[in-house]
C-alpha cells in the first residue's frame, strides 16, 4: 500500500471535525441561541463552511485521490472512503468559485424574500429571486455535467446515482395507483375524530416524547431530545446524535409522530459504527435511504394497529381527561385519518406522496425549460386539482408553502417519496425474514426490527450506493409496488371494506 492513504486519512478526519463544528453551531442556532445572536452566528457558520470547502478542494486532496483510485491493496472500507470523497471533490471542484458565491448570496436573498412573500401571499415579490436562483442552478448542473438531462446533476446532490427518468417512472406508477385508492378511502373516511384537535398540555407532550424515544431504542447517553420549531436530527460527532420535536397546544399526535419520525433518523445515525461516523463512508448513502428509516418508524411501526394499541394506554396515563374515553379502533383511525389537505407538511400518509409528485413534476419542468417561473402558480393549482382534487385559494397555501426552492434545494423533494417507497419495501423484507412484527409492536418493543435495520442498513454507512444497498436488502430494484400494496391492505383493514 502506498503512503497516500496515510497522508489522506488525517485530512478526512479534519473534514469530519470541521463538519462537526458546523453541525454544533447550527444545532445551537436552532435550539439554544438567543434571537439576537442570529446575524453573527450566520457569519460564523459561513466562515466555517468556506474553510471546509477550501480544505475539500485543496489540490493535494485531488492528487492523493488520483493516486489511491486504482489502489487494489485498499480494503473495502478504505475504497469506499476514497470513492465517496472523490465524488464530493469532483463536484466541488467542477463548480467555479464565482458560481458558488453567487449561489450562496442569491439563495440568502431568495430565502429572505420567501420569508416575507409567504405571509403576504405575494408570489410576484418572490418570483424574480426564484428566476435568478433557477438560472444559477442550471449553470451549476451544466458545470457538474450531465448527458442532456440537467435535473440528473441536481438530483445527484441528494440522491446520488439516481436518474430523473427512473424517478419519473416510479412516480408514474405510484400516482397511478394512489389516485383511485385515495378516492376510494376518502369516500368512506367520515369525519375527523374530535380527539385529534383537542387541547393537550405542551409540557406533558414533551415529557411523553422523552419516554417514547427511549422506548424505541434511542440512546440518551449518546444523544439528546430538545424542542425546536421545525423538528430535525443532527449528528454532532460519535456518541452525540441530537434530535428535536415540537409541541402544539391543540393536538398531541403531531408531537408523537414527529418524535417517532426523528427517532428513525436518529437510530440510523446511532447505528453507523462510531469509528467511521462522519468520515466519507460513515454517512447514509442518500437522503432517500435516510428518510426510509424515519418513515418506517413513523408509519409502518408507529401508525400500525399493533403499535397504536400499545401507544393509547401510555397516552391515557398522561392525558386521562383528553383520551380516557377513546377506544383502540377510534385511536387507530385517528392516527391514520386521511384528508385532502392543501399543505404538504400536514398531509397524512395516504395522500402525502401526491404532494411530492406535483413538486417533482414542476421542478423538473422548470429545469428542462418547459415551465416558466411566472407560470408556476397556475401549474400548481392545476396539479393540485389533478392529484388531490383541491385547489388553494392563495399562493401562500399553494406554491409558496415550502422553503426548499428559496434555498436552491431543487432535486430534494423526490427523496421524501423515495424514502417512503424504500420504507415500505424494507419493512416488508424485514417481516419476511423476522416473521410478523405485530406482537413485538403491541408491547412497544422495536428491538428485533432495530437489530435487523442495524445489520442490513445502518452498519454499512456509505460502503454501498443507495441503489446497491437497496438491491442487497431487497434482492431487486426499488419499485412503487410495496408501498401501494401496504397502503391498500392498511386502509382496507381500517375501514373494513375492499378498496
Ligand atoms: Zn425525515
Amino acid at each position: 500500500m502506498s503512503d497516500a492513504w496515510e497522508r489522506l486519512f488525517p485530512r478526512l478526519e479534519e473534514l469530519r471535525d470541521l463538519a462537526s463544528v458546523g453541525s454544533l453551531l447550527s444545532w445551537d442556532q436552532a435550539v439554544m441561541m438567543p434571537p439576537r445572536g442570529g446575524p453573527a452566528r450566520a457569519k460564523v457558520i459561513s466562515t466555517i463552511d468556506a474553510l471546509t470547502h477550501s480544505r475539500l478542494v485543496d489540490p493535494e486532496i485531488g492528487a492523493l485521490l488520483e493516486e489511491l483510485r486504482g489502489d487494489d491493496s485498499l480494503d473495502e472500507l478504505k475504497r469506499a472512503h476514497v470513492r465517496v470523497l472523490a465524488k464530493s471533490y469532483e463536484r466541488a471542484t467542477k463548480i467555479p468559485e464565482g458560481l458558488v458565491r453567487a449561489l450562496s448570496e442569491e439563495s440568502g436573498l431568495a430565502y429572505n424574500a420567501w420569508v416575507e412573500a409567504r405571509p403576504a401571499n405575494d408570489f410576484a415579490a418572490f418570483a424574480p429571486h426564484l428566476e435568478k436562483l433557477l438560472a444559477l442552478k442550471k449553470e451549476e448542473a451544466d458545470a457538474v455535467g450531465h448527458d442532456g438531462e440537467r435535473y440528473d446533476a441536481l438530483l445527484d446532490e441528494y440522491e446520488p446515482d439516481m436518474k430523473t427518468t427512473q424517478v419519473e417512472d416510479m412516480f408514474t406508477d405510484l400516482v397511478g395507483g394512489l389516485r383511485p385508492l385515495v378516492e376510494g378511502v376518502l369516500e368512506v373516511a367520515g369525519d375527523k375524530p374530535a380527539f385529534l384537535s383537542a387541547a393537550y398540555e405542551e409540557n406533558r407532550q414533551e415529557q411523553f416524547s422523552q419516554t417514547l424515544v427511549r422506548r424505541l431504542g434511542f440512546e440518551m447517553d449518546a444523544g439528546r431530545l430538545d424542542l425546536s420549531p421545525h423538528p430535525f436530527t443532527q449528528t454532532i460527532s460519535a456518541g452525540d446524535v441530537r434530535q428535536t420535536t415540537r409541541t402544539e397546544p391543540n393536538t398531541v399526535l403531531n408531537c408523537v409522530y414527529s418524535a417517532i419520525h426523528e427517532t428513525g433518523h436518529a437510530l440510523y445515525e446511532q447505528g453507523i459504527p462510531e469509528e467511521v461516523l462522519g468520515l466519507p463512508a460513515g454517512n447514509a448513502p442518500s437522503l432517500g435511504i435516510h428518510e426510509s428509516q424515519s418513515r418506517m418508524w413513523e408509519n409502518q411501526v408507529g401508525r400500525s394497529r399493533a403499535f397504536t394499541d400499545f401507544l393509547l394506554p401510555q397516552l391515557k396515563d398522561v392525558f386521562p381527561q383528553e383520551l380516557g374515553r377513546i377506544d383502540p379502533d377510534e385511536f387507530y383511525r385517528g392516527a391514520n385519518f386521511p384528508a385532502r389537505t392543501l399543505i404538504r407538511v400536514n398531509a397524512d400518509e395516504l395522500t402525502y406522496n401526491l404532494h411530492l409528485a406535483l413538486r417533482f413534476e414542476l421542478e423538473v419542468a422548470m429545469v428542462r425549460d418547459e415551465l416558466e417561473v411566472a407560470e408556476l402558480p397556475d401549474a400548481w393549482r392545476e396539479g393540485m386539482q389533478r392529484n388531490l382534487g383541491v385547489v388553494p385559494e392563495t399562493d401562500a397555501d399553494g406554491v409558496l408553502q415550502d422553503v426548499h426552492w428559496s434555498l436552491g434545494a431543487i432535486g430534494y423533494f423526490p427523496t421524501y417519496t423515495l424514502g417512503t417507497m424504500y420504507a415500505a419495501a424494507f419493512y416488508r423484507k424485514a417481516e419476511e425474514e423476522l416473521g410478523d412484527l405485530a406482537p413485538d409492536l403491541r408491547r412497544g418493543d422495536g428491538s428485533r426490527l432495530l437489530g435487523w435495520l442495524r445489520a442490513n442498513i445502518h452498519r454499512h454507512g456509505y460502503i454501498y450506493s443507495a441503489g446497491e444497498l437497496g438491491e442487497r436488502v431487497l434482492g431487486a430494484p426499488l419499485t412503487a409496488a410495496p408501498l401501494l400494496d401496504y397502503l391498500k391492505v392498511k386502509y382496507e383493514e381500517i375501514y373494513g371494506t375492499a378498496l
